[in-house]
C-alpha cells in the first residue's frame, strides 16, 4: 500500500486539500496542533468576505471563479450535516476615497475578466444598503455574486467530509520536523500525551498558518518568511435587526486610505450581532503568546469605524483579538519547496474565499505534480527566503 498524502494543519487549506483528496479516493491523513476548527487560527470570528472583482490582482480572478463554484457545491453538500448555510451571497458594496485602489482596481478585475459589477455614487450607494454611510467626493461599485462565508462551518463540512470520504484526521498533534527519506517524507509529530509520533508520507503539504515559518526553521526548509499580525475585531448588537437582516444590508468595505479597509457583514438568522473589522496590516506578533485581550484602543477604534460607516448601528457588545499570517508581498505562496513538499500559506488576511479552489489545485499537485489551475503568480520562488 502506497504511503499517504500528510496535510500538515486541518484549517482553513489544510481541511479543504484532506477532503479533495479523499474524495478523489485517496489516503490522507491530515494531522494539526489543535482541534479542527480552532479559536487560535485564522479561520476564527464567524465571517469572511467572498468576492470575485479582485482589487488585490486580476491574476486572482480565475480561481476565484472555480472558488464560488466550490462554495456553493460545498454548501448545498454541507446543509443536510450542518443544518444551516455556510454561504450566502449578499453582494457588497465597496467604497474608495479619492486616489484609492479599491473600487479602481475591482473595477479593473472586473473589466479584465468580464465579472459583473456595478459602479455607483455614494448616494446611489446608500440608496442600496440605507444604514451605510460614504462621504460624497468618495466612489463606490456593487458586486451582487459576492457574498460571506461561516469560516468554522466550511472546516467543520471540509473536516467531515473528508471524514466520511476515508481521511483520517489527527488533532492535538503538533508536527515538528520533516525528514527526507530516498522516496518518501518522514512527519514528525508528537501525540496528544506528548510522545514522539513518525508517520511516512508520499508528499506532503504544509498548511499551518501563522505557524509556518517555526516549521520550516525546524525542518531546515527555505522558503520565504510569513510573519503574524494582530488583528482586533467586533460584533454589533443592532437596535433594529431588520435593518440589517440577510436580504437588507450587503457585505460591505471602506478604503478610507491605501492599505486600510474597514468592512463588515449582515446580520444572520438566528443570531443577534454583526461583525465588523478593520483589515490592515497590524503588529507583528507570536502567535502562541499573543495576548486575546481585548484593549480599550481595539474597542476605541472598531467605535471610530462604526460611526463613520454605520452610526446607527447599534453597540458594540463583543471584541476578539485575531491574527493574520502575511507574506512579504502579501500574496500567496503556493508550491513546491523541496522533493515531495508543497507549501500553501501566506494568505495575508484574505486568503479564505480561495479554500475550495486550493484544496481541488493541491490535489491535483500533490497527485499528478501540476494542476490545470494557474498558479504561476504565487510561486515562492518569486520571493527571498528566510
Ligand atoms: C479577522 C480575520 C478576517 C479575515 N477576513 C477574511 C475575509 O473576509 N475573506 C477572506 O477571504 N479571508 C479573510 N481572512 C483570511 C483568512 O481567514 C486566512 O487567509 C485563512 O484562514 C488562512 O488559512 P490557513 O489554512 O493558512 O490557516 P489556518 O486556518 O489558521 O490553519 C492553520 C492550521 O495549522 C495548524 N498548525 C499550525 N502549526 C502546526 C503544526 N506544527 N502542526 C500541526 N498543525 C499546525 C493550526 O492549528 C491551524 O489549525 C481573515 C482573517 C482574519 C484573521
Amino acid at each position: 500500500m502506497p504511503a499517504p498524502y500528510v496535510v500538515i494543519g486541518a484549517g482553513t487549506m489544510g481541511s479543504s486539500i484532506a477532503r479533495c483528496l479523499a474524495e478523489r479516493g485517496h489516503g490522507v491523513v491530515a494531522i494539526d496542533q489543535r482541534q479542527a476548527p480552532n479559536a487560535a487560527s485564522e479561520h476564527h470570528g464567524e465571517a469572511r468576505m467572498f468576492r470575485t472583482a479582485y482589487y488585490e490582482h486580476p491574476a486572482y480572478v480565475p480561481l476565484l471563479r472555480h472558488a464560488r463554484s466550490g462554495w456553493l457545491d460545498l454548501n448545498s453538500r454541507a446543509r443536510p450535516l450542518l443544518g444551516d448555510d455556510l454561504y450566502h451571497e449578499t453582494g457588497v458594496i465597496y467604497g474608495s476615497a479619492p486616489g484609492g485602489e479599491v473600487v479602481a482596481g475591482s473595477l479593473r478585475s472586473a473589466g479584465e475578466h468580464d465579472v459583473p459589477i456595478e459602479p455607483l455614487t455614494p448616494s446611489q450607494a446608500v440608496a442600496r444598503c440605507p444604514s451605510l454611510r460614504f462621504p460624497s467626493s468618495w466612489s463606490c461599485v456593487f458586486e451582487p455574486h459576492a457574498g460571506m462565508i461561516r469560516p468554522e462551518a466550511a472546516v467543520l463540512a471540509n473536516i467531515a467530509l473528508a471524514r466520511a470520504a476515508g481521511a483520517t484526521i489527527l488533532t492535538e498533534q503538533p508536527v515538528t520536523n520533516l525528514t527526507q527519506g530516498a522516496a518518501e517524507v518522514i512527519v514528525h509529530a508528537r501525540s496528544p500525551a506528548g510522545e514522539p509520533c513518525d508517520r511516512v508520507a508520499s508528499q506532503v503539504v504544509i498548511c499551518t498558518g501563522a505557524w509556518t515559518s517555526r516549521l520550516l526553521r525546524d525542518a531546515k526548509l527555505a522558503a520565504p518568511p510569513i510573519i503574524a499580525t494582530r488583528q482586533p475585531l467586533g460584533w454589533i448588537t443592532p437596535a433594529h435587526p431588520d435593518r440589517f437582516a440577510l436580504g437588507v444590508h450587503p457585505c460591505w468595505a471602506a478604503e478610507d486610505a491605501p492599505g486600510s479597509l474597514a468592512y463588515g457583514f449582515p446580520l444572520l438568522p438566528r443570531a443577534t450581532a454583526f461583525r465588523v473589522a478593520h483589515h490592515h496590516l497590524g503588529p507583528t506578533i507570536n502567535p502562541d503568546t499573543l495576548d486575546r485581550q481585548p484593549t480599550p484602543a481595539d474597542r476605541d477604534h472598531l467605535r471610530g469605524i462604526i460611526d463613520a460607516y454605520l452610526p446607527d448601528a447599534g453597540s458594540l457588545t463583543n471584541l476578539a483579538i485575531a491574527h493574520y499570517s502575511v507574506s512579504r508581498d502579501q500574496h500567496f505562496l503556493l508550491g513546491q519547496i523541496a522533493p515531495r513538499i508543497w507549501l500553501c500559506a501566506g494568505f495575508s488576511g484574505h486568503g479564505f474565499k480561495f479554500a475550495p479552489v486550493i484544496g481541488e489545485a493541491f490535489a491535483d499537485l500533490l497527485t499528478t505534480g501540476h494542476t490545470h489551475h494557474d498558479l504561476s503568480f504565487f510561486s515562492p520562488s518569486r520571493l527571498p527566503s528566510q
